[in-house]
């Protein structure tokens, strides 16, 4: 990841007239913006309801239509809420990307899209506040969670918070909660999502799994020195 030409403009100016130990101390600064441009995990929170990307329909030759009206809104929901995180803020106001972004390399990243219950799960009368007992404990219907995450990584990388969607080799967790019954939902509908460089995801330790050909060798690749 290179630092951007405007920004080291900036770190010079910082080098001028800098107090060691502050803020804007150039070697803070510095570091800052060189070693680890972006510290990880990048959260972001986006409010809106959450829609899958539309298959493409073919009305006749060149009019393809997206077959779901509500994935529009959704994708741009999803941009502007990385976007606001992901864009430089440098003095010079130049509309590009923070340094570090977009992320490159092996990601981790974690999705939980949050429902509104539909009123029919609750019961009526003076008991409208609890429950049916058929009510599911997660959203189990449409969209399918599949769905939801590739028209959100489709608005991830639109935005610049990553440079592909490709880049994401593992999902710690993506999931389909209702408002407020899960400890990552929203109190409405939306998405958390978090994305972590590889690399600075060490505070909890990965798992050592013994490869296969270590334990059990077929019996054709055994070498005898
Ligand atoms: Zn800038």
């Amino acid at each position: 990841m290179s630092t951007p030409p405007h920004v080291l403009a900036w770190l010079q100016q910082a080098a001028t007239n800098h107090t060691p130990g502050t803020i804007d101390d150039p070697d803070r600064l510095r570091a800052r913006i060189q070693g680890a441009a972006v510290t990880t995990p990048l959260t972001i929170k986006v409010y809106g309801q959450p829609a899958p990307q539309g298959s493409k329909k073919s009305y006749g030759p060149g009019r393809m239509v997206e077959s779901s009206k509500k994935v529009k809104p959704w994708r741009e929901d999803v941009r502007a809420a990385a976007e606001q995180i992901v864009r430089c803020t440098c003095p010079d106001d130049c509309g590009g990307l923070a340094p570090g972004y977009p992320l490159d390399g092996p990601l981790v990243a974690r999705m939980v899209f949050t429902f509104a219950r539909p009123k029919g799960h609750y019961r009526t009368g003076r008991n409208a506040h609890l429950l049916r007992d058929n009510a599911p404990a997660q959203p189990q219907g449409t969209p399918d969670l599949s769905k939801l995450i590739r028209s959100t990584e489709d608005a991830l990388t639109s935005a610049g918070a990553w440079r592909d969607d490709a880049r994401v080799v593992e999902y710690q967790r993506a999931a389909k909660v209702w408002a407020g019954e899960d400890p990552e939902a929203l109190d409405a509908p939306g998405v958390v999502i978090r994305i972590w460089l590889l690399e600075q995801l060490t505070a909890e330790p990965r798992p050592v799994v013994v490869p296969y050909s270590a334990t059990t060798p077929p019996a054709h690749t055994i070498h005898q020195p």
